[in-house]
């Protein structure tokens, strides 16, 4: 097996802890691994993979970043971070119309020196060719550019959940714990992609879920297969997964990519006066929804002992300050 390398641009290991609210109100165990931690802007599951992105970047003699997302994508603003941080340009292609307002991550990414330029639906649909050509007008002007596609989530990518696994085994040894199931949310498959090879190649007998914040289930066991074939033919590694071990959690990408529904945002205003926890509305406030509504319906869905991986998306809150409001609201006093 070859291992690819990686930079250290993360804050690591991220803490683990228990949910104890949560955990006498689901009668399971519960437990939270902080990927929210990594960073302050950083931060989140996207740092891990860019370490070794960006480490294959730099190794390459590459000076410019250039990466695409929506218009709030967390993976944009943390390469526009780990850029600034390391001297690099930054071209982001964001999902959106050129009119949108500065808010949230789409304001961090200015303030951290990025350029946004922003492709329209259709123009996404075919980001490969975007990227092309951008490659090519960024190499005519000398600079040197490196393309991450969306979301890290390619097989060198992945590398940063195999280490993740790595990392949250030598946690679990000495807390002699152990987990039946970890849960995250799907959304480009990088993440779910590593921590099931990671799973398989340091030996840690625990069941993988995804939740998907968009489109079905089945599109994202492909995208997930596909990243896993990718890192085997690529690094040589051993293992073998079979789609059947892609386990994956239908049902709760609610209206679709980045949209809200009452029930997720209700989770966010909950989790955050029980815990001191902050979700994400695009992200994590799905995948918890989705954890806490199956083990509602089967208390035995997922094992004794589950964790929840925090993906981070802090800064997503804050263009839905609205929508939140009501939920907020609509909660009344913490008794
Ligand atoms: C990108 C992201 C995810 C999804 O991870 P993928 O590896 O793209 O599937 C989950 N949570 C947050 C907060 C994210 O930014």
């Amino acid at each position: 097996m070859i291992r690819p390398k990686h930079m250290h641009l993360a804050r690591l290991p991220t803490p683990l802890h228990y949910l104890r609210g949560l955990s006498e109100q689901s009668g399971v165990h519960l437990y939270i691994k902080r990927d929210d931690l990594t960073g302050l802007l950083t931060s989140g599951n996207k740092v891990r993979k860019l370490e070794f992105l960006v480490y294959d970047a730099a190794s390459r003699g590459c000076r410019t970043l250039v990466t695409c997302g929506g218009a709030q994508s967390n993976h944009a603003r943390a390469t526009a971070a780990i850029a600034a941080q390391l001297r690099m340009g930054c071209v982001l292609l964001l999902r959106g119309s050129p009119g949108e307002a500065w808010q949230g991550n789409s304001l961090l990414d200015r303030l951290l020196g990025a350029e946004v330029r922003y492709v329209s639906d259709e123009e996404y649909r075919q980001i490969e060719k975007v990227f092309e050509e951008v490659r090519i007008e960024l190499e005519r002007a000398g600079r040197q550019p490196y393309i991450i596609p969306e979301g890290g989530s390619n097989a060198l990518g992945a590398f940063g959940y195999v280490a993740m696994v790595e990392e949250l085994k030598a946690q679990l040894e000495s807390a002699t714990l152990r987990f039946d199931s970890i849960v995250c949310a799907v959304g480009s498959g990088g993440t779910h992609a590593g921590l099931l090879l990671g799973t398989k190649l340091v030996g840690l007998e625990t069941r993988v879920w995804g939740v998907p914040v968009s489109d079905t289930a089945e599109t994202f066991r492909a995208k997930i297969m596909a990243i896993i074939a990718e890192a085997v033919a690529t690094y040589g590694l051993d293992v073998t997964i079979a789609p059947s071990e892609v386990l994956l959690l239908d049902g709760y990408a609610g209206l679709g990519y980045g949209l809200s529904r009452p029930e997720e945002l209700a989770v966010i205003a909950s989790l955050a006066r029980e815990e001191g926890i902050i979700l994400d509305p695009v992200y994590t406030a799905k995948a918890m929804l989705g954890l806490l509504d199956q083990v509602k319906r089967d208390r035995t869905r997922f094992g004794e002992h589950v964790l929840f991986i925090h993906t981070g998306g802090l800064f997503g809150l804050f263009p839905k300050a609205r929508e939140l409001q009501e939920a907020v609201s609509s909660k009344g006093g913490r008794s």
